[in-house]
């Protein structure tokens, strides 16, 4: 992981997603080294979001987002994958899990608004 990847929220917030994706998919579809089609579908759609998040490196966690921009199947995807991958993530990556919880302590900002 190159540091780079810490100070863009966006690049982070996708390899965070990747991880827990990977913790998901891993425990409920069998998925080992790649992500089953469902996954795999999941996060690609999630990333195309994240390309066009308004509120770039001031993004704050989904689901506290006024303007959620997931496809409402999506979303309820994504918060069972949370909600068993979120503590998970604590132990096999603690710092990506630790800026994640900073994150979600952040109020919404568009990258625009002065
Ligand atoms: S839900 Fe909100 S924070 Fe998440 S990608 Fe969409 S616009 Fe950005
Ligand atoms: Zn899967």
């Amino acid at each position: 992981m190159t540091p780079a990847i810490w100070s863009n929220r966006i690049r982070r917030e996708k390899q965070t997603l990747a991880c827990m994706l990977r913790l998901y998919c891993k425990a409920h579809h069998g998925g080992k080294k790649s992500l089953c089609p469902a996954c795999r579908k999941l996060l690609e759609h999630t990333w195309e979001r994240l390309d066009f998040c308004p509120f770039e490196n001031a993004k704050p966690v989904c689901v506290r987002c006024p303007h959620n921009c997931h496809a409402s199947r999506d979303r309820a995807e994504l918060r069972k994958v949370m909600r068993y991958a979120g503590p998970r993530l604590l132990w096999r990556h603690p710092l990506l899990a630790l800026l994640h919880i900073l994150d979600s302590k952040k109020h919404p900002q568009r990258s625009d608004s002065t």
